[in-house]
């Protein structure tokens, strides 16, 4: 089935600024995919208008037939980003509950949905621990397990791994895709700039040219692993 359907969609800034003309793009369930593009080619325009963060100025855009805002309230779209920010103040456990948290779920579920999330990116003992105790890349695995803890079908993903080390960069690859591959309905858009990572993340890749907006067509890369 289709997850997001993008009909037409153009995006013109106030100032002018066309960053998005006519792009086409229908997105499965399930698929990983991956945006690649020089600066500036729209990536993160494409992002927000599926967040909900901001309206096409032209075309359909629908997400599971609602709208992305209607999705987003919804808890169909979690998101990742490289600066992802985690409360200082508050434990491993308390910052990942927190979009449970502001939906008022009951506390012990949301200690259960802790363990589950952090066990899946390997962090299930540093529950109490606080942020500032942690290496680059165990704080992008709790915003990783945030993102997740609201069972999203969609995690959006823009260069989460653009600031780390290239030894770290490769681990996180690893395990964003074995948590992928145990849930055959979320789907994934992944944003870099980096071919390689495109390559070997991604289900089908999606090319942006320099001109704005441009989707260049899409590159379908067989998944490489089982
Ligand atoms: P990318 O993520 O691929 O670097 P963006 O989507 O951020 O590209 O930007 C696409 C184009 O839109 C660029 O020319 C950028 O300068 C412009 N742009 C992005 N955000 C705004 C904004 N809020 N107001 C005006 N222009 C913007
Ligand atoms: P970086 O500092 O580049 O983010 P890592 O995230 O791989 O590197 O981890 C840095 C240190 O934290 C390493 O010594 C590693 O052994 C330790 N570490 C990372 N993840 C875990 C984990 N799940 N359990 C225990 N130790 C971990």
């Amino acid at each position: 089935p289709t997850l997001v359907r993008m009909d037409h969609i153009s995006k013109i800034y106030p100032n002018g600024t066309v960053a998005l003309k006519d792009v086409q793009l229908d997105i499965r369930e399930g698929e990983f995919l991956c945006f690649v593009g020089p600066s500036g080619c729209g990536k993160s325009t494409i992002f927000k208008l599926i967040a909900g963060l901001g309206e096409p100025t032209d075309g359909e855009l629908a997400i599971l037939g609602m709208t992305p805002k209607e999705a987003r309230k919804q808890s169909e779209i979690a998101f990742v980003f490289q600066d992802s920010t985690l409360l200082p103040w508050c434990s491993v456990q308390d910052n990942v509950t927190l979009p449970l948290d502001l939906r008022g779920g009951p506390k012990a579920v949301q200690k259960q949905e802790a363990e589950r999330v952090l066990e899946l990116v390997g962090l299930k003992d540093y529950m109490k621990v606080l942020p500032r105790q942690l290496s680059g890349g165990m704080k992008m695995r709790v915003s990783i397990a945030r993102a997740l803890v609201s069972r999203p079908k969609l995690l959006l993903m823009d260069e989460p791994f653009g600031a780390l080390d290239e030894i770290t960069r490769q681990t996180l690859q690893d395990e964003l895709l074995n948590i992928w591959q145990q849930d055959s309905k979320m789907t994934v858009l992944f944003v870099t700039h980096n071919v390689f990572e495109a390559v070997f993340l991604s289900t089908r890749v999606v090319v942006m040219t320099p001109r704005p907006g441009k989707v260049s067509g899409t590159i379908d890369i067989p998944i490489p692993f089982p």
